[in-house]
């Protein structure tokens, strides 16, 4: 899966324009493919991606339905616009907005249950990453973030490990090494949801993902796709990605 993440970019008319632009270059190759657009060009991009197999996603969500919940926006308010995938837990939202695990996981768990996909993301600051502190992170993250979920809801998960340090920042992880962590969550996964679900989950890789270090990323064993933020906002560079992804395993 490759999955682009807008943030805080775009007008409806800008967004629309990008997402045809990907409809028209996307042949269905290699990736399942999403876009995140922020929540007010939800339905402009919908719109545009008509006809196209490119899936729509969300940034966040809040985990109850509706209520006195003020700057908020409800699963069902997503299903409405046609969403059917959700990332939960960005660092942007855990550093910036103070999301902390049990709340990512009340949303993860709301969204399963509504039948749309999360994308939880894990990841370390370079502080902890320097600290030796990296796998108790991603351990700590990934045992929260599903906690109270049966094995067959973790297996519809994907997660997306995203080194803070890695994100917006130019300075990707290694291949290596992002494939060392990501292997790492699939052990912790085998311990919480069996052997089967470990291997099949989908794990994505994010943090300056780009088409210069996407096929080496992507062409790791434990890697099935990647979460791209800046470069997920130029169509060439998106498709640029999507297309150096190895055929299905
Ligand atoms: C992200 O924000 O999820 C991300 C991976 O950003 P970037 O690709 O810009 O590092």
């Amino acid at each position: 899966m490759v999955a682009g993440n807008w943030k805080m970019n775009k007008t409806c008319a800008q967004a629309a324009a990008l997402a045809e632009e990907l409809v028209k270059g996307y042949r269905g190759e290699g990736a399942e493919v999403a876009v995140c657009p922020p929540f007010t060009a939800l339905k402009c991009v919908k719109e545009a991606l008509e006809g196209s197999s490119i899936r729509l996603g969300a940034q966040n969500v809040y985990h109850e339905d509706d209520g006195a919940f003020t700057g908020e926006v409800s699963v069902p308010m997503l299903k409405d616009l046609g969403v059917e995938l959700v990332i939960v837990g960005h660092s942007e939202r855990r550093q910036i907005f103070g999301e902390g695990d049990a709340l990512v996981n009340k949303k993860v768990t709301k969204v399963l249950k509504s039948g749309l996909t999360p994308i939880l993301c894990v990841g370390e600051t370079l502080e902890e990453r320097e600290t030796g502190k990296t796998e108790e992170v991603v351990r700590r993250q990934t045992i929260e973030g599903l906690k109270g979920l049966s094995e067959r809801e973790i297996g519809r998960t994907v997660i997306a490990y995203e080194p803070i340090w890695a994100i917006g920042t130019g300075r990707s992880a290694t291949a290596d090494d992002a494939n060392g962590i990501i292997g790492y969550i699939r052990e912790i996964l085998e311990k919480i949801a069996g052997k089967e679900t470990a291997d099949t989950i989908r794990i994505l890789y994010g943090g300056s993902v780009k088409p210069a270090n996407a096929a080496s990323l992507l062409g790791q064993p434990h890697i099935d796709g990647a979460l791209v933020g800046g470069a997920s906002l130029k169509a060439d560079e998106f498709l640029g990605i999507i297309s150096t992804i190895p055929e299905r395993r």
